[in-house]
């Protein structure tokens, strides 16, 4: 059986650990901060290679950024990656085959194998975390598009509020739908409505409530986080029902930080209501918080 060492590169946290051909993870798993310039990433990417080499068929990759057709570069960074990222040629690492996949697709693929889509030849997952991100199985196989770039769901539009996104651009889903959008939502609210008036964060500057807040203020039945949630609930749906109407999946799995706060039955019955095809089922995800280095272990397999 294949054994495969899988990366998982983010912007604070990498981690690595020993995968075999059916997910199992066969080894300790590592853990260490993402240094902040590349000639040291560079260095502990070689480090760890160096260390499983010998014993191992291939490595994979999962990583922030988008990734190139051949899964051998990062084409497009992300500002919390060092600079240079994407002059990396991965392939350069090993004497053995690397393979490079974004951490999103990954996630995706890992539930589709393994996780809470096993068995599910079309669905979607969506991360939503500070961002938003998505992987999408279309009829068994991973949606990658001209530039491997496809299912960039964060940066589908929902609004024509004019919030600006971290990326620069305007009105994208993951400024509403991420837990950084339930925190611009939560500051707009508090701005506009006098709802905020009688909230038990009305000393608060606007700017200081954080999305641990409004949860809060929901469990506690404070007005004011219920209209915000509700705001921050109906941009989500919004984006759920369109991807939906597009994809006739059988499945959203919903990863990420945010996905513990939302109710996946009473989001569902509301998104089928709105949409055209076949029922939806969405549920949370299944394959842990490893599902990166899994679904990039998996895909590096595969192909
Ligand atoms: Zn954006």
């Amino acid at each position: 059986m294949k054994k495969i060492l899988a990366i998982d590169a983010g912007g604070t946290k990498l981690t690595c650990a020993v995968i075999n051909e059916n997910g199992e993870i066969i080894s300790d798993v590592e853990k260490y901060s993402t240094p902040k310039n590349i000639d040291d990433l560079i260095k502990l990417f070689k480090e760890i290679i160096n260390k499983y080499e010998d014993n191992i068929d291939m490595t994979a990759f999962a990583t922030a950024g988008a990734v190139n057709i051949d899964n051998t570069k990062v084409d497009s960074s992300t500002p919390n990656m060092p600079k240079g990222y994407n002059q990396l040629d991965f392939t350069s690492l090993s004497k053995k085959r690397v393979f490079v996949e974004n951490d999103a697709n990954c996630a995706a693929w890992a539930e589709y194998k393994i996780g809470a889509a096993k068995g599910e030849k079309n669905t979607i997952t969506i991360t939503l975390g500070t961002g938003v991100g998505g992987g999408f199985i279309v009829d068994g196989k991973l949606l990658r598009g001209k530039s491997g770039r496809a299912g960039e769901v964060g940066s589908i539009k929902i609004n024509s509020k004019g919030r600006v996104c971290t990326c620069g651009r305007k009105d994208c889903f993951e400024s509403y739908a991420s837990g950084t959008g339930l925190k611009m939502t939560a500051e707009e609210v508090a701005q506009s409505d006098e709802v905020f008036t009688k909230s038990i964060f009305n000393s608060k500057n606007p700017k200081d409530i954080t999305t641990y807040d409004i949860i809060e203020g929901v469990n506690k039945n404070d007005e004011y986080s219920k209209k915000v949630f509700n705001i921050w609930k109906e941009d989500l749906i919004k984006g759920l029902v369109s991807i939906t109407n597009i994809f006739d999946t059988e499945s959203i799995i919903i990863s990420g930080g945010m996905g513990k706060f939302i109710n996946t039955d009473e989001i569902e019955t509301i998104v089928n209501n709105e949409t055209v095809v076949s029922p939806v089922k969405i549920k949370l995800a299944k394959a842990g918080n490893y599902s990166g280095m899994i679904g990039a272990a998996l895909l590096a397999c595969q192909k």
